[in-house]
């Protein structure tokens, strides 16, 4: 009686979680009707937020980068870069020419977590001694020629309102940062406060997003480059506007030209995005709740995240991976890295996974079945973000008139008129593109989708190395050079 009793229970647990499995691959579903609607949405907001100043979710920041860097940048700049993760110093020498090898050095380490949630002068001590001793270092094996003042560029990816290409305020902090008074500061200053502290004498000329530094260096190596995206710790994209479409802004810009918008992306909601409980609840629970939405559904903070809680509903409704582990209660323990590696396990036992389940969410030894079940979720959550992020990136497309949806034929070019489509270049960078197959494999599948097949070829999407740093010291050179036009 007793085993009868266990086998049923058994039974009815497994059904249960094949049920939170179905719910979930509902939830998420991402057809390619669903795509195009959350193209237009895009499209649609990036409208709203240039024609007036919170018009949208989308902050559509003015970046008072005009001009992208043209390959005849040269001499040595610094650059820092403040992103998610981790913090990075570099000195970037600049040959004069685009095919002139761009030598770079970089030190690299993890933002200690405390300094997330200090202060604003602690956070910037920091990065000033880390700075100090990377140029110390840097100098006493290769010396100055002569001793002019440092130049750096400054990328730092977190939403900025800019008074100038090398100054701005910070408007909010997103991926798990929190430095509450440094809100509504001057990046730059305080950046220039702390090396004044230290004693150093470097100047900030170009104070950048990572996603524009990624367009600086994708410009830089191909001129077809139109916008960029980052998939990292966070989302973001930006893309080169016409000035007169910058609604917002008119008056104040008196270039005719053009001008790169940080889209701010992670924050864009529409009501067709495909939305689950394990969403609601994430954003609820974190430090920023009701906000970044797009963000929470596709970057790698997060990723990790949504899975670690749908196994916990599962581990709650059944016992197929035997009792609760208090693990599961704990967020972001299940990093983004982890799902990558369950989700790629390619051995015939699913042995990757049995061990993360094992060393990470001390879910002892499950049968094959339930590792299976595992992956499926990894794949259903990884497969929406990446879905999502195609249209988000057609939708930029869309805006700028360069989704094949005003017809391929009849383009004029220089040579006369031809029955094709401009190439147009995406800028990409980010470990969740660059070290998650899975999602970009589900990505460049989606935008063939989206786009169809005519136009798709056109649309290219290229990786950068390192553009949030030496995209920075492209900037800071080419705007030391432009900066009294810039300061207007
Ligand atoms: C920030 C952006 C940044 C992106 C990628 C987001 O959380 O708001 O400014 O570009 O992460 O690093
Ligand atoms: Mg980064």
């Amino acid at each position: 009686a007793l085993m009868v009793g266990r086998s049923v229970r058994r039974r009815r647990g497994w059904r249960r979680v094949v049920r939170v499995l179905e719910e979930l691959e509902e939830g998420c579903a991402t057809p390619v009707g669903r795509l195009r609607q959350v193209v237009d949405a895009m499209a649609v907001e990036m409208h709203a937020g240039l024609a007036s100043e919170g018009g949208s979710k989308l902050k559509m920041l003015l970046t008072y980068v005009h001009n992208l860097p043209t390959g005849n940048e040269k001499g040595i700049y610094y650059a820092l870069d403040l992103g998610g993760t981790n913090f990075r110093v570099l000195r970037v020498r600049l040959g004069g020419q685009r095919s002139a090898i761009i030598e770079h050095d970089v030190d690299r380490q993890p933002i200690p977590q405390h300094l997330m949630t200090s202060t604003s002068e602690e956070l910037f001590d920091f990065i000033a001694t880390s700075l100090n001793d990377f140029v110390e270092r840097e100098e006493n094996v290769s010396k100055p020629s002569q001793k002019e003042r440092r130049e750096l560029g400054f990328t730092f990816s977190f939403p900025v309102k800019q008074i100038s290409s090398s100054s701005g305020t910070l408007i909010k902090w997103t991926k798990g940062f929190s430095v509450e008074d440094m809100v509504g500061k001057d990046v730059s200053q305080c950046l220039q406060q702390a090396m004044s502290r230290k004693g150093m004498d470097m100047r900030v000329t170009a104070l950048i997003n990572d996603t524009v530094g990624t367009l600086a260096l994708g410009h830089y190596h191909d001129e077809d480059t139109v916008a960029a995206v980052i998939f990292g710790t966070g989302t973001n994209a930006c893309y080169l506007e016409r000035a007169d479409a910058i609604i917002k802004s008119q008056g104040l810009l008196t270039t005719t030209g053009g001008m790169v918008v940080n889209m701010e992306w992670g924050n864009f909601w529409s009501s067709h995005l495909p939305r689950t409980s394990y969403d609601v609840d994430l954003d609820a629970e974190s430090p920023n709740p009701n906000d970044q939405g797009f963000e929470k559904m596709i970057s790698g903070m997060y990723l990790g995240d949504i899975v670690r809680r749908v196994i916990l509903q599962m581990s709650q409704e059944s016992d197929v991976f035997g009792p609760v582990s208090s693990k599961l209660d704990e967020p972001f323990i299940l990093r983004t890295p982890l799902i990558a590696a369950m989700h790629e396990d390619d051995s015939p036992n699913l042995n990757e996974v049995a061990r993360i389940l094992k060393e990470t969410l001390k879910i002892p030894d499950v049968p094959l079945n339930v590792r299976k079940l595992v992956v499926k979720v990894c794949d259903v959550v990884t497969c929406r973000a990446a879905r999502l992020a195609a249209a988000g990136i057609v939708g930029i497309l869309k805006k700028i008139g360069r989704d094949g949806s005003g017809g391929i034929a009849s383009v004029k070019t220089r040579n006369g008129i031809h029955n094709k489509m401009r190439r147009t270049v995406v800028a990409v960078e980010g470990g969740l593109y660059t070290n998650y197959t899975m999602f970009r494999e589900y990505l460049n599948e989606a935008m063939g989708q989206i786009l169809g097949e005519d136009v798709a070829p056109y649309v290219i999407i290229k990786v950068t190395e390192d553009g949030s740093g030496i995209g920075a010291a492209l900037l800071a050179a080419s705007h030391s050079a432009s900066e009294v036009v810039d300061s207007v």
